[in-house]
């Protein structure tokens, strides 16, 4: 006589914990509501399906590394009136991704950027994609560390994997040249292949400073703004207004 236990753990030597978990309770409704052996087949493995889809999201937002959870259901348009919520949402159908675009956020601070792209990031997560948030800052620092080990490509490939790489505060401080070269190489790599968003208060025109050189400031911002979809955003800043509330 085969028992529960048994044929609990097959599945687990099959690594189907979530059928294992549940299959006393779906034969349990299957007996229950008579249901025929394929509709009883698709309960068993749509258990399964939906927890690893929750557990690959779960490790997914781990892996994202956003700094806060600023969700786009939080964000008031009525107070940042530069960009409307149907531009936002008709960003989350996430065509963005699958066609290789990115987005650019542009402002002065306390306006919203990281709050949007984080926001936007999240929803990605949750549709299923990969995504990275890092600074400007951080990325650059574990790009140059990269290029010292000789690992530079090896870096660059990891970060491939992603669909979508968060570049946050990009052009807030001014780079060397070494950095800026690691830069483009990444950024290079990502051109038409994956998705960027960046964040920075730096209009295009003034990227020339930022990136210390122009000669290398063009093809940049050249690879950046090509099939880009670009906010400039303004107002006063959220923080200020919250701060006078207060
Ligand atoms: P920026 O990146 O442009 O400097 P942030 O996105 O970090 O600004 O916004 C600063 C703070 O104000 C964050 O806590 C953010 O959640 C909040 N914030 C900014 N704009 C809005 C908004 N329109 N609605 C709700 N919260 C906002
Ligand atoms: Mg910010």
């Amino acid at each position: 006589m085969t028992s529960y236990d048994q044929v609990k753990s097959k599945f687990k030597t099959l690594r189907f914990s979530s059928i294992a978990d549940s299959i006393e309770s779906v034969i349990k409704t299957a007996e229950d509501n008579d249901l025929s052996y394929l509709e009883f087949t698709e309960m068993l493995v749509d258990d399964e399906l939906s927890r690893r889809n929750k557990n690959r999201i779960r490790l997914n937002m781990k892996k994202a590394g956003f700094p806060y959870e600023k969700h786009l259901s939080e964000f008031d348009y009525k107070h940042q009136t530069t960009i409307t919520k149907k531009q936002v949402s008709s960003l989350l159908d996430f065509g963005f991704i699958d066609n290789r675009q990115n987005i650019v956020f542009i402002g002065p601070p306390g306006v919203g950027k990281t709050h949007l792209a984080t926001g936007i990031g999240l929803k990605a997560v949750q549709s299923g994609y990969k995504v990275l948030f890092t600074t400007a800052l951080s990325l650059v620092e574990i790009l140059d560390i990269a290029e010292l080990k000789g690992e530079l490509k090896k870096k660059i490939n990891s970060l491939l994997k992603f669909d979508i790489v968060i570049i946050d505060e990009l052009g807030y401080l001014p780079m060397d040249k070494t950095s800026m070269y690691n830069l483009f190489q990444l950024i290079n790599a990502l051109y038409e292949y994956r998705s960027i968003i960046i964040t920075t208060n730096k209009e295009f025109t003034s990227w020339g400073d930022f990136f210390f050189e122009d000669n290398v400031a063009v093809p940049i911002v050249d690879r950046l703004i090509h099939h880009s979809h670009i906010f400039m955003l303004g107002g006063e800043s959220y923080r200020l207004k919250q701060k006078m509330k207060g």
